[in-house]
Protein backbone atom coordinates (compact mmCIF):
# COMPACT_ATOMS: atom_id res chain seq x y z
CA UNK A 1 0.00 0.00 0.00
CA UNK A 2 3.04 2.31 1.02
CA UNK A 3 4.02 2.69 -3.05
CA UNK A 4 0.34 3.80 -4.20
CA UNK A 5 0.11 6.32 -1.48
CA UNK A 6 3.79 7.52 -1.80
CA UNK A 7 3.38 11.08 -3.26
CA UNK A 8 4.44 11.29 -7.26
CA UNK A 9 7.25 13.01 -7.27
CA UNK A 10 9.21 10.71 -4.87
CA UNK A 11 7.93 7.93 -6.78
CA UNK A 12 9.73 9.50 -9.94
CA UNK A 13 13.02 10.38 -8.44
CA UNK A 14 13.08 6.56 -6.98
CA UNK A 15 12.06 5.14 -10.29
CA UNK A 16 15.51 7.76 -11.72
CA UNK A 17 17.22 6.24 -9.70
CA UNK A 18 16.99 3.00 -10.64
CA UNK A 19 17.24 3.69 -14.55
CA UNK A 20 20.74 5.42 -13.29
CA UNK A 21 21.78 2.79 -11.66
CA UNK A 22 20.47 0.03 -14.19
CA UNK A 23 22.55 2.17 -17.07
CA UNK A 24 25.69 2.52 -15.04
CA UNK A 25 25.42 -1.29 -14.05
CA UNK A 26 25.10 -2.44 -17.83
CA UNK A 27 27.85 0.23 -19.57
CA UNK A 28 30.11 -1.52 -16.48
CA UNK A 29 28.64 -4.92 -17.67
CA UNK A 30 29.40 -3.71 -21.60
CA UNK A 31 32.91 -2.48 -20.81
CA UNK A 32 33.95 -5.95 -19.26
CA UNK A 33 32.28 -7.86 -21.78
CA UNK A 34 34.34 -5.31 -24.36
CA UNK A 35 37.18 -6.28 -22.89
CA UNK A 36 37.13 -9.42 -22.16
CA UNK A 37 35.78 -10.65 -25.73
CA UNK A 38 38.61 -8.52 -26.86
CA UNK A 39 41.32 -10.23 -25.32
CA UNK A 40 39.75 -13.86 -25.95
CA UNK A 41 39.42 -12.51 -29.29
CA UNK A 42 43.36 -10.93 -29.65
CA UNK A 43 44.33 -14.72 -27.74
CA UNK A 44 43.28 -16.66 -30.57
CA UNK A 45 44.49 -14.46 -33.16
CA UNK A 46 47.80 -14.54 -31.57
CA UNK A 47 48.01 -18.54 -31.31
CA UNK A 48 46.78 -18.24 -35.53
CA UNK A 49 49.26 -15.81 -35.72
CA UNK A 50 52.16 -18.03 -33.97
CA UNK A 51 51.15 -21.42 -36.14
CA UNK A 52 51.39 -19.15 -39.50
CA UNK A 53 54.66 -17.41 -38.77
CA UNK A 54 56.31 -21.21 -38.03
CA UNK A 55 54.78 -22.02 -40.76
CA UNK A 56 55.95 -19.04 -42.87
CA UNK A 57 59.22 -19.68 -41.91
CA UNK A 58 60.21 -23.65 -42.63
CA UNK A 59 58.35 -22.50 -45.86
CA UNK A 60 61.10 -20.06 -46.35
CA UNK A 61 63.99 -22.46 -44.94
CA UNK A 62 62.65 -24.95 -47.15
CA UNK A 63 62.87 -23.35 -50.18
CA UNK A 64 66.57 -22.02 -50.15
CA UNK A 65 67.77 -25.48 -48.08
CA UNK A 66 66.85 -27.01 -50.88
CA UNK A 67 69.95 -25.21 -52.84
CA UNK A 68 72.31 -25.42 -50.16
CA UNK A 69 74.37 -27.67 -51.50
CA UNK A 70 74.30 -26.52 -55.20
CA UNK A 71 77.04 -24.19 -54.63
CA UNK A 72 79.01 -26.76 -52.81
CA UNK A 73 78.88 -29.30 -55.16
CA UNK A 74 79.55 -26.92 -58.65
CA UNK A 75 83.08 -25.29 -56.28
CA UNK A 76 84.16 -29.20 -56.61
CA UNK A 77 83.52 -29.86 -60.11
CA UNK A 78 86.48 -30.97 -62.21
CA UNK A 79 85.09 -28.78 -65.54
CA UNK A 80 84.36 -25.72 -63.67
CA UNK A 81 87.94 -25.95 -61.56
CA UNK A 82 89.47 -26.07 -64.90
CA UNK A 83 87.66 -23.63 -66.53
CA UNK A 84 88.53 -21.46 -63.63
CA UNK A 85 92.24 -22.64 -63.85
CA UNK A 86 92.69 -21.91 -67.41
CA UNK A 87 89.34 -20.51 -68.90
CA UNK A 88 88.56 -21.40 -73.00
CA UNK A 89 85.76 -21.14 -74.82
CA UNK A 90 85.86 -24.92 -75.17
CA UNK A 91 85.53 -24.93 -71.36
CA UNK A 92 83.00 -22.29 -71.37
CA UNK A 93 81.15 -23.71 -72.95
CA UNK A 94 80.83 -26.86 -71.36
CA UNK A 95 80.71 -25.73 -68.20
CA UNK A 96 77.57 -23.25 -70.03
CA UNK A 97 75.90 -26.21 -71.02
CA UNK A 98 76.08 -28.45 -67.82
CA UNK A 99 75.25 -25.29 -65.65
CA UNK A 100 72.17 -25.13 -67.80
CA UNK A 101 71.45 -28.88 -67.35
CA UNK A 102 71.77 -28.76 -63.51
CA UNK A 103 69.96 -25.81 -63.27
CA UNK A 104 66.94 -26.97 -64.82
CA UNK A 105 66.58 -29.79 -62.82
CA UNK A 106 67.68 -28.32 -59.73
CA UNK A 107 64.89 -25.42 -60.53
CA UNK A 108 66.65 -22.89 -59.15
CA UNK A 109 66.72 -19.92 -60.91
CA UNK A 110 70.18 -19.24 -62.21
CA UNK A 111 73.93 -20.82 -61.56
CA UNK A 112 77.06 -19.35 -62.87
CA UNK A 113 80.22 -19.24 -61.98
CA UNK A 114 82.71 -16.26 -61.57
CA UNK A 115 86.58 -15.76 -61.32
CA UNK A 116 88.38 -14.10 -58.33
CA UNK A 117 87.86 -11.18 -59.57
CA UNK A 118 84.48 -11.03 -59.91
CA UNK A 119 84.02 -11.58 -63.54
CA UNK A 120 81.07 -14.39 -64.07
CA UNK A 121 83.01 -16.90 -66.80
CA UNK A 122 79.79 -19.40 -67.04
CA UNK A 123 76.59 -19.15 -66.65
CA UNK A 124 73.14 -21.36 -67.03
CA UNK A 125 71.77 -18.52 -68.71
CA UNK A 126 74.27 -18.33 -71.32
CA UNK A 127 72.12 -18.58 -74.40
CA UNK A 128 69.98 -15.45 -73.42
CA UNK A 129 72.30 -12.62 -74.14
CA UNK A 130 69.49 -10.13 -72.88
CA UNK A 131 69.70 -11.93 -69.76
CA UNK A 132 73.34 -13.52 -69.58
CA UNK A 133 75.49 -12.92 -66.45
CA UNK A 134 78.26 -13.79 -68.51
CA UNK A 135 80.75 -10.93 -68.65
CA UNK A 136 79.30 -9.03 -65.70
CA UNK A 137 81.52 -8.09 -63.33
CA UNK A 138 79.92 -8.93 -59.39
CA UNK A 139 82.65 -7.87 -56.72
CA UNK A 140 80.41 -5.42 -55.37
CA UNK A 141 77.76 -7.87 -54.43
CA UNK A 142 78.34 -8.87 -50.71
CA UNK A 143 77.76 -12.24 -51.47
CA UNK A 144 80.80 -12.47 -53.55
CA UNK A 145 82.75 -10.82 -50.66
CA UNK A 146 81.53 -12.83 -48.46
CA UNK A 147 82.96 -16.35 -49.90
CA UNK A 148 86.13 -14.80 -50.56
CA UNK A 149 86.20 -14.03 -47.27
CA UNK A 150 84.80 -16.59 -45.54
CA UNK A 151 84.42 -19.32 -48.02
CA UNK A 152 80.28 -18.87 -48.50
CA UNK A 153 77.96 -16.21 -48.49
CA UNK A 154 74.18 -15.57 -48.73
CA UNK A 155 72.42 -12.74 -49.81
CA UNK A 156 69.21 -11.35 -51.09
CA UNK A 157 69.09 -8.68 -53.77
CA UNK A 158 67.37 -7.40 -56.84
CA UNK A 159 69.36 -8.75 -59.92
CA UNK A 160 72.00 -5.85 -61.29
CA UNK A 161 71.32 -7.95 -64.41
CA UNK A 162 68.00 -9.01 -64.59
CA UNK A 163 66.35 -6.83 -62.63
CA UNK A 164 64.66 -9.69 -60.66
CA UNK A 165 64.72 -10.07 -57.27
CA UNK A 166 66.96 -13.26 -55.89
CA UNK A 167 68.42 -15.02 -52.89
CA UNK A 168 72.34 -15.59 -53.95
CA UNK A 169 73.80 -18.46 -52.20
CA UNK A 170 77.90 -18.71 -52.91
CA UNK A 171 80.63 -21.26 -52.02
CA UNK A 172 84.28 -20.50 -52.89
CA UNK A 173 86.23 -22.87 -55.66
CA UNK A 174 89.89 -23.05 -54.57
CA UNK A 175 92.74 -25.12 -56.01
CA UNK A 176 94.54 -26.43 -53.55
CA UNK A 177 94.47 -23.16 -51.09
CA UNK A 178 94.33 -20.58 -53.36
CA UNK A 179 91.00 -19.00 -54.24
CA UNK A 180 89.78 -19.55 -57.78
CA UNK A 181 86.43 -18.53 -58.54
CA UNK A 182 83.60 -18.28 -56.62
CA UNK A 183 80.17 -20.69 -57.54
CA UNK A 184 76.53 -19.23 -57.48
CA UNK A 185 73.08 -20.44 -57.36
CA UNK A 186 70.21 -17.73 -57.42
CA UNK A 187 67.24 -18.73 -55.73
CA UNK A 188 63.47 -17.59 -56.85
CA UNK A 189 61.49 -16.63 -53.68
CA UNK A 190 58.92 -15.37 -55.66
CA UNK A 191 56.99 -18.45 -55.71
CA UNK A 192 56.76 -18.27 -51.82
CA UNK A 193 55.67 -15.02 -51.68
CA UNK A 194 52.70 -16.12 -54.51
CA UNK A 195 51.29 -18.77 -52.57
CA UNK A 196 51.00 -15.92 -49.21
CA UNK A 197 49.26 -13.48 -51.22
CA UNK A 198 46.85 -16.10 -52.32
CA UNK A 199 46.04 -17.02 -48.96
CA UNK A 200 44.95 -13.18 -48.52
CA UNK A 201 47.17 -13.35 -45.66
CA UNK A 202 49.32 -10.51 -44.80
CA UNK A 203 52.86 -11.56 -44.23
CA UNK A 204 55.98 -9.82 -45.02
CA UNK A 205 59.63 -10.36 -44.42
CA UNK A 206 62.72 -7.76 -43.65
CA UNK A 207 66.35 -7.86 -43.35
CA UNK A 208 68.69 -6.73 -40.76
CA UNK A 209 67.82 -3.29 -41.68
CA UNK A 210 64.57 -3.49 -41.80
CA UNK A 211 63.86 -3.19 -45.38
CA UNK A 212 60.68 -5.43 -46.58
CA UNK A 213 61.70 -7.49 -49.06
CA UNK A 214 59.14 -10.10 -49.45
CA UNK A 215 55.15 -9.62 -49.07
CA UNK A 216 52.11 -10.74 -49.81
CA UNK A 217 50.67 -7.61 -50.63
CA UNK A 218 53.22 -5.98 -53.33
CA UNK A 219 52.74 -2.18 -52.58
CA UNK A 220 54.53 -3.16 -49.38
CA UNK A 221 57.40 -4.24 -50.96
CA UNK A 222 60.82 -2.60 -51.17
CA UNK A 223 60.06 -0.35 -48.07
CA UNK A 224 61.59 0.08 -45.21
CA UNK A 225 59.40 -0.31 -42.05
CA UNK A 226 60.94 2.52 -40.53
CA UNK A 227 63.19 5.74 -41.45
CA UNK A 228 66.46 4.40 -42.79
CA UNK A 229 69.61 6.30 -40.92
CA UNK A 230 71.21 8.10 -43.79
CA UNK A 231 75.02 5.16 -43.52
CA UNK A 232 72.32 2.31 -44.05
CA UNK A 233 71.36 3.83 -47.23
CA UNK A 234 74.56 4.77 -48.14
CA UNK A 235 75.33 1.31 -47.96
CA UNK A 236 72.58 -0.12 -49.75
CA UNK A 237 73.28 2.46 -52.91
CA UNK A 238 76.81 0.82 -53.05
CA UNK A 239 75.53 -2.81 -53.06
CA UNK A 240 72.59 -1.89 -55.41
CA UNK A 241 70.94 -4.66 -53.08
CA UNK A 242 67.36 -3.36 -54.25
CA UNK A 243 68.52 -2.06 -57.34
CA UNK A 244 66.79 1.85 -56.32
CA UNK A 245 67.63 4.95 -54.48
CA UNK A 246 64.94 5.82 -52.55
CA UNK A 247 63.01 3.15 -49.78
CA UNK A 248 60.22 5.16 -48.40
CA UNK A 249 59.07 4.44 -45.06
CA UNK A 250 55.42 1.71 -45.02
CA UNK A 251 54.53 4.57 -42.39
CA UNK A 252 54.09 2.09 -39.63
CA UNK A 253 53.16 3.67 -36.28
CA UNK A 254 53.93 1.24 -32.97
CA UNK A 255 51.10 1.13 -30.96
CA UNK A 256 51.81 -0.98 -27.07
CA UNK A 257 53.04 -4.21 -26.73
CA UNK A 258 50.64 -7.10 -25.91
CA UNK A 259 50.90 -10.54 -24.51
CA UNK A 260 53.07 -12.78 -26.11
CA UNK A 261 55.43 -10.20 -28.36
CA UNK A 262 52.18 -9.19 -30.19
CA UNK A 263 52.06 -5.58 -31.08
CA UNK A 264 49.42 -3.30 -31.53
CA UNK A 265 50.63 -1.21 -34.51
CA UNK A 266 48.84 0.62 -37.60
CA UNK A 267 49.23 0.89 -41.22
CA UNK A 268 47.95 2.91 -43.96
CA UNK A 269 45.90 0.94 -46.00
CA UNK A 270 45.31 2.04 -49.82
CA UNK A 271 41.87 2.33 -51.29
CA UNK A 272 38.89 4.64 -51.80
CA UNK A 273 39.33 6.63 -48.61
CA UNK A 274 43.22 6.57 -47.40
CA UNK A 275 42.89 5.35 -44.16
CA UNK A 276 45.03 3.61 -41.60
CA UNK A 277 43.99 0.36 -39.97
CA UNK A 278 45.01 -1.29 -36.64
CA UNK A 279 46.40 -4.90 -36.98
CA UNK A 280 48.47 -6.96 -34.22
CA UNK A 281 52.00 -7.61 -35.37
CA UNK A 282 53.63 -10.76 -34.57
CA UNK A 283 57.49 -11.44 -35.71
CA UNK A 284 59.44 -14.42 -35.93
CA UNK A 285 63.09 -14.07 -36.61
CA UNK A 286 65.33 -15.67 -38.83
CA UNK A 287 68.81 -15.76 -37.42
CA UNK A 288 70.34 -17.90 -40.51
CA UNK A 289 69.41 -15.44 -42.99
CA UNK A 290 69.38 -12.55 -41.04
CA UNK A 291 65.40 -11.79 -41.70
CA UNK A 292 62.47 -11.02 -39.58
CA UNK A 293 59.25 -12.75 -40.62
CA UNK A 294 55.73 -10.22 -39.44
CA UNK A 295 52.36 -11.47 -39.33
CA UNK A 296 49.43 -8.92 -39.57
CA UNK A 297 46.25 -10.17 -38.15
CA UNK A 298 43.18 -7.37 -38.32
CA UNK A 299 41.94 -6.12 -35.70
CA UNK A 300 38.68 -5.43 -37.30
CA UNK A 301 36.87 -8.77 -36.55
CA UNK A 302 38.17 -8.62 -32.49
CA UNK A 303 35.99 -5.52 -32.56
CA UNK A 304 33.21 -7.02 -34.32
CA UNK A 305 33.33 -9.75 -31.33
CA UNK A 306 34.16 -7.48 -28.88
CA UNK A 307 31.11 -5.15 -29.77
CA UNK A 308 28.96 -8.71 -30.52
CA UNK A 309 29.40 -9.37 -26.89
CA UNK A 310 28.81 -5.99 -25.40
CA UNK A 311 25.37 -5.72 -27.16
CA UNK A 312 24.85 -9.35 -26.14
CA UNK A 313 25.39 -8.68 -22.35
CA UNK A 314 23.39 -5.46 -22.23
CA UNK A 315 20.53 -7.11 -24.24
CA UNK A 316 20.89 -9.61 -21.38
CA UNK A 317 21.19 -7.47 -18.64
CA UNK A 318 17.94 -5.65 -20.18
CA UNK A 319 16.25 -8.63 -20.77
CA UNK A 320 16.56 -9.36 -17.37
CA UNK A 321 15.90 -6.09 -15.84
CA UNK A 322 12.28 -6.62 -17.87
CA UNK A 323 11.58 -9.79 -16.56
CA UNK A 324 12.59 -8.35 -13.14
CA UNK A 325 10.08 -5.45 -13.65
CA UNK A 326 7.43 -7.71 -14.93
CA UNK A 327 7.68 -10.27 -12.14
CA UNK A 328 7.73 -7.18 -9.40
CA UNK A 329 4.51 -6.06 -11.28
CA UNK A 330 3.01 -9.34 -10.92
CA UNK A 331 3.80 -9.54 -7.78
CA UNK A 332 2.08 -5.96 -6.97
CA UNK A 333 -0.69 -7.01 -9.42
CA UNK A 334 -1.33 -10.44 -6.71
CA UNK A 335 -0.65 -8.06 -3.59
CA UNK A 336 -3.20 -5.51 -4.80
CA UNK A 337 -5.73 -8.02 -5.33
CA UNK A 338 -5.35 -10.00 -2.51
CA UNK A 339 -5.61 -6.57 -0.48
CA UNK A 340 -9.02 -5.82 -2.58
CA UNK A 341 -10.04 -9.78 -1.61
CA UNK A 342 -9.32 -8.78 1.86
CA UNK A 343 -11.38 -5.42 1.72
CA UNK A 344 -14.14 -7.14 -0.24
CA UNK A 345 -14.36 -9.98 2.70
CA UNK A 346 -14.31 -7.25 5.64
CA UNK A 347 -16.91 -5.18 3.39
CA UNK A 348 -19.68 -8.31 3.08
CA UNK A 349 -18.42 -9.25 6.48
CA UNK A 350 -19.63 -5.68 7.75
CA UNK A 351 -22.59 -5.68 4.98
CA UNK A 352 -23.70 -9.38 6.71
CA UNK A 353 -23.65 -7.59 9.97
CA UNK A 354 -25.66 -4.78 9.45
CA UNK A 355 -28.38 -7.12 7.38
CA UNK A 356 -28.14 -9.50 10.51
CA UNK A 357 -29.39 -6.32 12.30
CA UNK A 358 -31.64 -5.32 10.17
CA UNK A 359 -33.16 -8.62 10.71
CA UNK A 360 -33.37 -8.30 13.89
CA UNK A 361 -34.62 -4.69 13.82
CA UNK A 362 -37.28 -6.21 11.75
CA UNK A 363 -38.37 -9.16 13.34
CA UNK A 364 -38.37 -7.44 16.31
CA UNK A 365 -41.02 -5.18 14.31
CA UNK A 366 -42.68 -8.30 13.01
CA UNK A 367 -43.25 -9.42 16.69
CA UNK A 368 -44.61 -6.24 17.19
CA UNK A 369 -46.93 -6.40 14.26
CA UNK A 370 -47.97 -10.10 15.13
CA UNK A 371 -48.87 -8.40 18.51
CA UNK A 372 -50.85 -5.60 17.28
CA UNK A 373 -52.48 -7.69 14.60
CA UNK A 374 -53.54 -9.97 17.34
CA UNK A 375 -54.66 -7.20 19.86
CA UNK A 376 -56.82 -5.79 16.75
CA UNK A 377 -58.53 -9.28 16.68
CA UNK A 378 -59.04 -9.70 19.98
CA UNK A 379 -61.17 -6.35 20.13
CA UNK A 380 -63.06 -7.61 17.45
CA UNK A 381 -63.82 -10.67 19.19
CA UNK A 382 -64.49 -8.56 22.37
CA UNK A 383 -68.09 -8.98 21.19
CA UNK A 384 -68.06 -12.13 20.19
CA UNK A 385 -66.99 -13.16 23.52
CA UNK A 386 -68.99 -11.16 25.50
CA UNK A 387 -71.67 -12.63 24.00
CA UNK A 388 -70.25 -16.03 24.17
CA UNK A 389 -69.40 -15.92 27.91
CA UNK A 390 -72.74 -14.08 28.93
CA UNK A 391 -74.45 -17.08 27.95
CA UNK A 392 -73.13 -19.70 30.12
CA UNK A 393 -73.33 -16.88 33.15
CA UNK A 394 -76.49 -16.51 32.54
CA UNK A 395 -77.21 -19.95 32.77
CA UNK A 396 -75.07 -20.57 35.88
CA UNK A 397 -76.92 -17.97 37.60
CA UNK A 398 -80.29 -19.89 36.69
CA UNK A 399 -78.77 -22.69 38.09
CA UNK A 400 -77.27 -21.32 41.17
CA UNK A 401 -80.95 -19.55 41.99
CA UNK A 402 -82.67 -23.05 41.03
CA UNK A 403 -79.97 -24.88 43.29
CA UNK A 404 -80.26 -22.95 46.31
CA UNK A 405 -84.09 -23.93 46.15
CA UNK A 406 -83.57 -27.57 45.07
CA UNK A 407 -80.97 -27.46 48.30
CA UNK A 408 -83.51 -26.02 51.00
CA UNK A 409 -85.86 -28.51 49.69
CA UNK A 410 -83.38 -31.03 50.61
CA UNK A 411 -83.39 -32.77 46.87
CA UNK A 412 -80.00 -33.79 47.14
CA UNK A 413 -79.97 -35.75 44.07
CA UNK A 414 -81.07 -33.00 41.81
CA UNK A 415 -78.41 -30.36 43.54
CA UNK A 416 -75.60 -32.95 42.47
CA UNK A 417 -76.91 -32.61 38.37
CA UNK A 418 -77.15 -28.48 38.54
CA UNK A 419 -73.92 -28.62 40.24
CA UNK A 420 -72.55 -30.57 37.39
CA UNK A 421 -73.95 -28.59 35.06
CA UNK A 422 -72.86 -25.49 36.72
CA UNK A 423 -69.13 -27.14 36.30
CA UNK A 424 -69.46 -28.04 32.69
CA UNK A 425 -70.47 -24.62 31.93
CA UNK A 426 -67.85 -23.00 34.10
CA UNK A 427 -64.96 -25.42 32.05
CA UNK A 428 -66.76 -24.09 28.75
CA UNK A 429 -66.26 -20.45 29.94
CA UNK A 430 -62.38 -21.61 31.54
CA UNK A 431 -61.42 -23.38 27.98
CA UNK A 432 -62.74 -20.14 26.24
CA UNK A 433 -60.80 -17.67 28.26
CA UNK A 434 -57.71 -20.45 28.05
CA UNK A 435 -57.74 -19.55 24.58
CA UNK A 436 -57.98 -16.19 24.38
CA UNK A 437 -55.38 -16.17 26.92
CA UNK A 438 -52.92 -17.93 24.87
CA UNK A 439 -53.84 -15.74 21.77
CA UNK A 440 -52.69 -13.03 23.40
CA UNK A 441 -49.80 -14.41 24.24
CA UNK A 442 -46.70 -12.24 23.44
CA UNK A 443 -43.41 -14.21 22.64
CA UNK A 444 -41.05 -15.68 19.75
CA UNK A 445 -42.20 -18.45 18.00
CA UNK A 446 -41.56 -21.54 18.78
CA UNK A 447 -40.94 -24.72 15.97
CA UNK A 448 -42.84 -27.40 17.38
CA UNK A 449 -44.78 -30.28 15.50
CA UNK A 450 -48.73 -28.77 15.56
CA UNK A 451 -51.57 -31.17 14.65
CA UNK A 452 -53.59 -29.13 12.01
CA UNK A 453 -56.77 -30.02 13.64
CA UNK A 454 -56.55 -29.23 17.02
CA UNK A 455 -55.22 -25.64 15.78
CA UNK A 456 -58.03 -25.34 13.69
CA UNK A 457 -60.37 -25.97 16.15
CA UNK A 458 -59.42 -23.49 18.47
CA UNK A 459 -59.47 -20.86 15.75
CA UNK A 460 -63.37 -22.27 15.06
CA UNK A 461 -63.86 -22.00 18.85
CA UNK A 462 -62.61 -18.17 19.26
CA UNK A 463 -65.31 -17.74 15.84
CA UNK A 464 -67.54 -19.91 17.05
CA UNK A 465 -70.61 -16.98 18.12
CA UNK A 466 -69.89 -15.52 14.78
CA UNK A 467 -70.14 -18.09 12.61
CA UNK A 468 -73.22 -19.25 14.66
CA UNK A 469 -74.75 -16.22 14.00
CA UNK A 470 -73.93 -15.87 10.04
CA UNK A 471 -75.12 -19.73 9.78
CA UNK A 472 -72.07 -20.05 8.64
CA UNK A 473 -71.72 -23.95 7.38
CA UNK A 474 -68.80 -25.58 8.11
CA UNK A 475 -67.19 -28.79 6.18
CA UNK A 476 -63.74 -30.23 7.64
CA UNK A 477 -61.99 -32.33 6.53
CA UNK A 478 -58.82 -32.67 8.64
CA UNK A 479 -57.12 -36.58 9.26
CA UNK A 480 -55.98 -36.65 13.09
CA UNK A 481 -52.76 -37.58 11.56
CA UNK A 482 -51.92 -34.01 9.81
CA UNK A 483 -48.82 -32.51 11.86
CA UNK A 484 -46.97 -29.33 10.41
CA UNK A 485 -43.90 -28.06 11.40
CA UNK A 486 -44.73 -24.55 13.22
CA UNK A 487 -45.88 -22.72 16.72
CA UNK A 488 -49.19 -24.13 17.87
CA UNK A 489 -50.72 -20.28 18.82
CA UNK A 490 -48.89 -18.66 15.24
CA UNK A 491 -51.02 -21.53 13.14
CA UNK A 492 -54.09 -20.55 15.02
CA UNK A 493 -53.58 -16.77 14.53
CA UNK A 494 -53.33 -17.51 10.69
CA UNK A 495 -56.51 -19.89 10.86
CA UNK A 496 -58.34 -17.48 12.79
CA UNK A 497 -56.92 -14.69 10.53
CA UNK A 498 -58.23 -16.78 7.34
CA UNK A 499 -60.95 -17.91 8.90
CA UNK A 500 -62.61 -14.03 9.95
CA UNK A 501 -61.53 -13.05 6.30
CA UNK A 502 -63.94 -15.84 4.87
CA UNK A 503 -66.35 -15.09 7.33
CA UNK A 504 -65.80 -11.31 5.94
CA UNK A 505 -66.16 -11.94 2.65
CA UNK A 506 -69.53 -13.93 2.72
CA UNK A 507 -71.28 -11.37 4.70
CA UNK A 508 -73.32 -10.02 1.95
CA UNK A 509 -73.44 -14.28 0.63
CA UNK A 510 -76.55 -16.21 0.19
CA UNK A 511 -74.64 -19.64 0.41
CA UNK A 512 -72.20 -19.00 3.64
CA UNK A 513 -69.92 -22.09 3.64
CA UNK A 514 -66.64 -22.87 4.94
CA UNK A 515 -64.88 -26.16 3.38
CA UNK A 516 -61.77 -26.83 5.37
CA UNK A 517 -59.08 -29.80 4.58
CA UNK A 518 -56.16 -30.88 5.02
CA UNK A 519 -54.22 -32.82 2.12
CA UNK A 520 -50.82 -34.82 2.26
CA UNK A 521 -48.39 -33.40 -0.75
CA UNK A 522 -44.53 -33.93 -1.72
CA UNK A 523 -43.42 -31.02 0.63
CA UNK A 524 -45.81 -31.74 3.83
CA UNK A 525 -49.39 -30.68 4.43
CA UNK A 526 -51.87 -28.59 2.25
CA UNK A 527 -54.62 -27.02 3.61
CA UNK A 528 -57.35 -25.08 2.20
CA UNK A 529 -59.65 -23.14 3.33
CA UNK A 530 -62.45 -22.41 1.21
CA UNK A 531 -65.05 -20.08 1.50
CA UNK A 532 -68.09 -19.08 -0.91
CA UNK A 533 -68.01 -15.06 -0.93
CA UNK A 534 -67.02 -12.68 -3.07
CA UNK A 535 -63.45 -13.86 -4.15
CA UNK A 536 -60.63 -12.22 -5.13
CA UNK A 537 -60.68 -9.12 -7.76
CA UNK A 538 -58.12 -9.53 -10.23
CA UNK A 539 -56.55 -6.14 -9.72
CA UNK A 540 -56.07 -6.93 -6.14
CA UNK A 541 -54.18 -10.15 -6.79
CA UNK A 542 -50.59 -8.75 -6.42
CA UNK A 543 -51.09 -6.68 -3.08
CA UNK A 544 -53.36 -9.23 -0.96
CA UNK A 545 -50.32 -9.75 1.00
CA UNK A 546 -49.09 -6.48 1.69
CA UNK A 547 -48.75 -4.59 4.81
CA UNK A 548 -52.30 -2.48 5.38
CA UNK A 549 -53.76 -3.69 1.80
CA UNK A 550 -57.39 -3.74 2.70
CA UNK A 551 -60.60 -3.35 1.42
CA UNK A 552 -62.85 -2.99 4.12
CA UNK A 553 -63.98 0.20 5.89
CA UNK A 554 -61.94 2.13 7.99
CA UNK A 555 -62.20 0.52 11.33
CA UNK A 556 -63.23 -2.43 9.75
CA UNK A 557 -59.72 -3.83 8.75
CA UNK A 558 -55.94 -2.74 9.35
CA UNK A 559 -54.79 -4.87 6.19
CA UNK A 560 -52.18 -6.73 7.99
CA UNK A 561 -53.73 -10.09 8.42
CA UNK A 562 -52.73 -11.68 5.48
CA UNK A 563 -49.02 -9.90 5.69
CA UNK A 564 -48.51 -11.29 9.32
CA UNK A 565 -49.99 -14.66 8.39
CA UNK A 566 -47.82 -14.53 5.05
CA UNK A 567 -44.85 -14.33 6.83
CA UNK A 568 -45.66 -16.41 9.76
CA UNK A 569 -46.09 -19.32 7.46
CA UNK A 570 -42.81 -18.51 5.86
CA UNK A 571 -40.53 -18.68 8.86
CA UNK A 572 -42.04 -21.78 9.29
CA UNK A 573 -40.51 -23.05 5.66
CA UNK A 574 -43.89 -22.88 4.28
CA UNK A 575 -46.42 -21.35 1.70
CA UNK A 576 -49.16 -18.93 1.60
CA UNK A 577 -51.65 -18.17 -1.69
CA UNK A 578 -55.25 -17.37 -3.07
CA UNK A 579 -56.78 -18.68 -5.69
CA UNK A 580 -60.62 -18.07 -6.63
CA UNK A 581 -62.68 -21.14 -6.49
CA UNK A 582 -64.34 -22.03 -10.15
CA UNK A 583 -67.48 -22.18 -8.94
CA UNK A 584 -67.13 -18.80 -6.98
CA UNK A 585 -65.56 -17.72 -3.90
CA UNK A 586 -61.96 -17.31 -2.56
CA UNK A 587 -59.24 -20.17 -1.30
CA UNK A 588 -56.77 -19.71 0.71
CA UNK A 589 -53.96 -22.24 0.87
CA UNK A 590 -51.26 -22.58 3.46
CA UNK A 591 -48.57 -25.10 2.57
CA UNK A 592 -46.36 -26.36 5.77
CA UNK A 593 -43.74 -29.28 6.15
CA UNK A 594 -44.66 -31.71 7.73
CA UNK A 595 -43.74 -32.53 11.43
CA UNK A 596 -41.51 -35.58 11.91
P1 LIG B 1 -57.96 -6.88 6.51
O1 LIG B 1 -58.71 -8.14 6.71
O2 LIG B 1 -57.65 -6.11 7.70
O3 LIG B 1 -58.49 -6.07 5.37
P2 LIG B 1 -56.09 -8.70 5.41
O4 LIG B 1 -54.59 -8.57 5.07
O5 LIG B 1 -56.47 -9.83 6.21
O6 LIG B 1 -56.50 -7.34 6.00
O7 LIG B 1 -56.82 -8.78 4.02
C1 LIG B 1 -56.53 -7.89 3.01
C2 LIG B 1 -57.62 -7.87 1.96
O8 LIG B 1 -57.66 -9.10 1.24
C3 LIG B 1 -58.96 -7.71 2.46
O9 LIG B 1 -59.27 -6.35 2.72
C4 LIG B 1 -59.81 -8.30 1.33
O10 LIG B 1 -60.04 -7.35 0.33
C5 LIG B 1 -58.94 -9.36 0.78
N1 LIG B 1 -59.36 -10.70 1.28
C6 LIG B 1 -58.81 -11.40 2.26
N2 LIG B 1 -59.40 -12.60 2.39
C7 LIG B 1 -60.38 -12.66 1.44
C8 LIG B 1 -61.37 -13.66 1.07
N3 LIG B 1 -61.49 -14.83 1.71
N4 LIG B 1 -62.20 -13.36 0.04
C9 LIG B 1 -62.09 -12.19 -0.62
N5 LIG B 1 -61.18 -11.20 -0.31
C10 LIG B 1 -60.33 -11.45 0.72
Amino acid sequence: MADTVSPRPLRRRRMAILVAALAAVTALACWGAYRWAEAEARAALTLNGDLRLGLYASSIRNAVGRYDYLPFLLARDHEVLDLLDAPSDLRRDAVNRRLETANAAAGSAALYVVDRSGLALAASNWADPAQSFIGHTYDFRPYFRQAVETGSGRYFGIGVTTGLPGYFLSHAVRQGETLTGVAVVKIDLEPVQRDWAAGGERVLVTDENGIVFLSSHAEWKYRALRPLPGAVTDRLAQTRQYDRSDLPPLGLHDGPLMENGARLVSLPISGPEASRRAFLMQELALPEFGWTIRFLSDLEPVKAEATGAAILTAMGILLLAAATALGWQRRQTLRLQREARVTLERRVEERTAELLTANRILRDAQEELVQAGKLAALGQMSAALAHEINQPLAAIRTFVASTRLLAERGETAMVRDNLAMIGDLAERMALLSGHLKEFARKGPARVEAVPVARAMDRALALLASRLREEEVQVDRSIPPDARVRGDAVRLEQVFVNLLRNAADAMEGSGDRRLTLTATRNAEGWEIRIRDTGTGIAEAHQFQLFDPFFTTKEVGQGLGLGLSLSYGIVRDFGGTLRAENNPEGGACFVVQLPEAQ
